[in-house]
């Protein structure tokens, strides 16, 4: 079957108890084929909520057996990866500052040479292309075979529209070099905040993507992390239904390359 790949989930997850009842709704919710939870936080100032790190592992774990979804959680240190490894996390992912790190990217593909896991690569914070493709050049070299893209926008100075900056013409320059590495949709960190999310996805070239990762907390302005960005889960049954089983955007997603084989492992 070919579905798009939607990955939801808090920002960062907070406690045992919140992690599990946003899983079970989450599983529930048809079109979620994966749930994030960012365990180790990189925050650009100092004092804040920097992620429940090591001590969430289990949590995800525990995710995993009782609802039956595979979860993602970032890494940033090769420690960071042994860990996931000792606690079965699905997938894993390379967030902004990592990917503009040659020596980190390879520490840590390194270290996923041989598993199962699913490896995602987000965009560098800055507009480098060569920093992206070069990421994914360097993960494959290093024997992961079918990492996943994810375009989560780029910091420009002063941008009048977004967190960070949408660069759809990269995305294809992306595509056309690896064709076969899918490429998600990270409207949460595009943004920036909830409200533009809608027309955002709206004005996306959908067809280019397989999917999306979107951040997702239950009471979002509370949330010690992205509090301005996260939505709730109804928001999200809304936006699927919207974009991702409904539109014709979504149709032809659905007819690109299928990414379930990297979700059923
Ligand atoms: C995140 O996904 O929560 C995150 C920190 O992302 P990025 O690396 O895109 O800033
Ligand atoms: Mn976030």
């Amino acid at each position: 079957m070919k579905t798009p790949m939607v990955i939801a989930g808090p920002c960062s997850p907070e406690s045992k108890e919140q992690i599990d009842y946003l899983a079970k709704i989450l599983s529930r919710i048809p079109g979620v084929s994966a749930m994030r939870a960012g365990l180790w936080k990189p925050r650009s100032l100092p004092g804040n909520f920097e992620g429940v790190g090591e001590k969430g592992l289990p949590w995800l774990s525990s995710v995993q057996e009782i609802h039956q979804i595979p979860v993602a959680t970032e890494v940033i240190l090769p420690h960071h990866v042994e860990q996931c490894l000792k606690h079965n996390i699905k997938i894993l992912w390379l967030g902004a500052r990592t990917t503009v790190n040659p020596f980190y990217v390879n520490e840590i593909s390194k270290a996923l040479k041989g598993t199962d896991v699913t490896l995602m690569v987000k965009n560098p914070i800055n507009p480098d292309r060569k920093l992206w493709l070069g990421a994914i050049e360097r993960v494959m070299n290093n024997g992961i075979t079918q990492p996943v893209a994810v375009h989560r926008g780029f910091s420009v100075h002063n941008s009048p529209h977004y967190r960070n900056e949408p660069l759809w013409p990269l995305v294809e320059d992306l595509k056309a070099h690896f064709p076969e590495v899918p490429v998600l949709l990270d409207p949460s960190h595009i943004t920036g905040n909830s409200y533009q999310i809608d027309p955002l996805l709206y004005f996306s070239p959908l067809e280019n993507y397989s999917g999306m990762m979107i951040e997702v907390h239950e009471d979002p302005k509370n949330a010690l992390s992205d509090a301005a960005q996260q939505i709730k889960p109804n928001r999200l049954s809304y936006l699927l239904n919207k974009y991702f089983t409904n539109s014709d955007a979504i149709q032809s997603i659905k007819t690109t390359k299928t990414t379930d084989h990297l979700l059923s492992k």
